[in-house]
């Protein structure tokens, strides 16, 4: 009431400014209005893509999980059809199975792979150009390195003769069909367990958002210690390792040879088998040539179906588990982490012109033996693969196995493999990568003095961060 008695009060004196007056606010109004219509319309945008690409990454995951858990269930069929093979005293079947179970850990994570691509573009993710090509890569690596190195003595021997070959004609092409959901959590790239700073991507985050709590809880004295490029041990050499299962998407699977009376005994096996779907009987099984006989099995690896360490209430990330993990579900194991990217492009002027939306998932296959005492883990029976898998559970990406390799952040590999050696020889490179920008950052003696300055008076408020939302997506990651 106030306002509209002043402004008419205005009108009577001044007739001539009043109406330049509303025709400049009517145009400062519009302006603002589209403005304000403009930044909707990008939001909304935004937040439409970044369900997109939630969905798209989730699914992809899901759907690599699914084939994992079959692949595995496969394997464990086959490894029962072995045991029937030996009692019918078959050894061309037994030859046949054995050679088949060393191609399924590959082939079985290869269509988990295609399968999690359809997933990813099923939900409006497009090809990525760089992850496509970045896998390409790789598979002339596979193609030409490891095979060149195989000597019977250097790296590793191929699963089965012409593997290596095998394995890069079914990468490339899956890469021909053109990549929308990167494995991020492949094994051919540097795992950050080396221990290396500057393979540490938390390293680079840590500076770019002058987070200093992170070098007092994870590096401390490094901001005080460090001079110059010249402090950095060197890199360590990363030998590819020793594969018996793919690299991406891997079962954790492992032959061992040994008589299968070490792992069962011929009731517990002759259950299994029934289990299964397969008629035998343990009298059958009891002869000689089935329990005693040294064969290839299939096992899994201990050392990839390891106990939970992140996924507990006392875990060492303290994830947020509420209650007890139920028994069959408490192991780690096979699991697929998948990364989409998508571009937003914007169109209210002043903003940046395009914006990236990055989405990481990660899931994995989940089963269970029935027993007497009720669900066991899958891995209950001695290690041995039998056919478990029924379920798929999208889980944490810090509790994935390899997720902090961020294999398919493409900027990130680049940076690892091609940058980090011209920086320790010759210092900070300018470049367009992210990380070489945070180096060059690192290495200002203001910026550190900052820190340690800013860490003497406040280092009692840095507390390990709990899990939690990421403004990186897809769970959280260590280090932050
Ligand atoms: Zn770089």
């Amino acid at each position: 009431m106030k306002g509209s008695a002043c402004r008419h009060a205005a009108c009577n004196c001044q007739p001539p400014r009043r109406a330049g007056q509303a025709v400049v606010f009517l145009l400062l109004t519009l302006t603002a209005l589209v403005f304000v219509l403009l930044f909707n319309v990008d939001l909304h945008r935004v937040i439409q893509r970044k369900n997109q690409t939630q969905n798209a990454g989730d699914a992809a995951a899901l759907a690599a999980a699914r084939w994992q858990g079959a692949s595995l269930n496969l394997a464990g069929e086959l490894n029962l059809m072995h045991v029937l093979a030996l009692a019918a005293q078959n050894p061309a079947a037994v030859d046949a199975i054995t050679n088949m179970q060393a191609r399924l850990c590959f082939t079985g994570p290869m269509t988990a792979l295609f399968a999690s691509q359809i997933a990813a573009k099923n939900n409006q993710m497009y090809v990525d150009e760089a992850m496509t090509a970045f896998l390409r890569e790789h598979a002339e690596t596979v193609r030409v390195r490891y095979a060149a190195s195989f000597d019977g003595s250097l790296f590793f021997n191929e699963p089965w003769p012409g593997a290596w070959g095998q394995y890069a004609d079914m990468l490339t092409r899956i890469a021909d069909a053109g990549i929308a959901a990167g494995p991020d959590n492949a094994q051919f790239f540097i795992d950050p367990s080396y221990g290396h700073p500057l393979m540490e991507k938390a390293f680079y985050e840590a500076i770019e958002g002058a987070n200093w709590c992170w070098f007092h809880l994870y590096r401390r004295g490094l901001l005080e210690e460090y001079e110059s490029f010249r402090y950095w041990p060197p890199l360590p050499d990363v030998d590819p390792g020793a594969y018996s299962d793919s690299e991406i998407f891997g079962l954790g699977l492992r032959p061992v040879e040994l008589p299968i009376k070490n792992l069962f005994a011929a009731d517990a096996l002759a259950e299994s088998l029934r289990g299964a779907g397969f008629t035998a009987d343990a009298a059958m099984l009891n002869v000689t040539n089935v329990m005693d006989a040294h064969e290839i099995w299939y096992v899994y690896d201990p050392g990839v179906w390891s106990a939970w360490s992140r996924i507990r209430p006392d875990g060492e990330d303290s994830f947020p588990v509420t209650g007890q993990v139920r028994p069959e579900y408490d192991k780690a194991g096979a699991d697929a982490v998948l990364r989409v990217n998508a571009a937003v492009e914007r169109v209210t002027p002043g903003m940046e012109s395009r914006g990236q939306v990055v989405w990481t998932a990660a899931a994995k296959p989940f089963g269970y033996l029935d027993s007497d005492s009720g669900k066991q883990r899958a891995d209950a029976a001695a290690g041995f693969v039998l056919p478990a898998f029924r379920n798929v559970r999208l889980i944490p990406v810090d509790a994935a196995s390899g997720s902090e390799n961020s294999s398919s952040d493409v900027e990130w590999v680049r940076h690892v493999r091609s940058h980090l050696r011209p920086y320790l020889e010759l210092g900070p490179r300018s470049a367009a990568c992210r990380y070489c920008q945070a180096l060059a950052v690192w290495e200002k003696a203001a910026f550190r003095q900052e820190g340690s300055e800013w860490l003497s008076q406040n280092s009692h408020l840095c507390r390990i961060p709990a899990g939690g939302g990421s403004r990186r997506g897809g769970g959280t990651r260590r280090g932050h």
